[in-house]
């Protein structure tokens, strides 16, 4: 029987819920019970962006966990900086987390109207903020943001970023439905789509998924993406999150 691994985002993504607050002291007492309930990796936070994840990741390496991984959370570094003077990528590094995630953008017009940067550019700074990354971790995870909507936007596009994910060292190519607008009949065509993609290379990365709930399907996605074979199913505890919330991990 393959196994699952259950990847919490309760302390990251799960704190951009309304009214949704923790103190560092918080997230350790929670580290040590999601730690307890044997849930595989832990995402503490996003260094670069906030500095108490940085106090956080100070403070957990004081205790002992038995089983979780704990996770430091970032973007691909941003363009004008090489991936050895990126403060994001050099905070990251500073967690000293057992792991890394970042995630990139997969939908062409976030990379011509958010990054503005050429669509080629974007395909090297995920490779190479990867590459960057991969000697310092045991563990690197790459989120495709907005993958779903990418995907149906440019097809071909959307599935170059996964590819350059892979030849930057990524462990897991984690399928994010950012906007939780995509339905599960959806869910099942595109991750075979992606599937077929890396067959005719000759690859076989392993996938997960990370959905919100927008359409109260996130639950309902990730059990079809696991389903389809995706080794990974990332959520939040009681479905915590931005706007309608992530997957429900309970
Ligand atoms: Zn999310």
């Amino acid at each position: 029987m393959k196994k699952i691994e259950i990847y919490d985002t309760t302390l990251r993504d799960g704190t951009q819920a309304e009214n949704f607050n923790l103190s560092v002291e918080d997230k350790v007492r929670i580290t040590l019970r999601l730690d307890e309930f044997g849930v595989d990796f832990i995402e503490g936070g996003w260094p670069g962006a906030n500095p108490a994840s940085s106090e956080f990741f100070d403070e957990i390496r004081r205790y002992h966990l038995k089983h979780s991984r704990l996770m430091a959370f970032g973007s691909t570094r941003m363009f004008r900086n090489p991936p050895g003077e990126d403060a994001n990528l050099a905070a990251l590094v500073a967690a000293g987390a057992a792991g890394i995630t970042i995630f990139g953008k997969s939908w062409d017009i976030h990379v011509t109207e958010a990054l503005r940067i050429a669509l080629d550019d974007n395909l090297t700074i995920i490779e190479d903020s990867l590459a960057f990354l991969r000697p310092g971790v045991d563990f690197l995870f790459y989120d495709a943001e907005h993958f779903f909507d990418g995907y149906k936007a440019r097809p071909d596009y959307a599935l170059e970023t996964l590819a350059r994910a892979v030849a930057g060292g990524a462990d897991c190519l984690i399928l994010c439905d950012t906007n939780g607008g995509t339905l599960p009949h959806e869910i099942r065509g595109i991750i075979a789509a992606v599937q077929e993609f890396f067959t005719a290379r000759g690859e076989s990365p392993r996938l997960g998924i990370h959905a919100h709930n927008d359409s109260d399907t996130a639950v309902a996605n990730s059990l079809i993406a696991v389903d389809q074979g995706a080794v990974q199913v990332q959520g939040t505890i009681n479905g915590y999150g931005e706007r309608c919330g992530n997957a429900n991990l309970t």
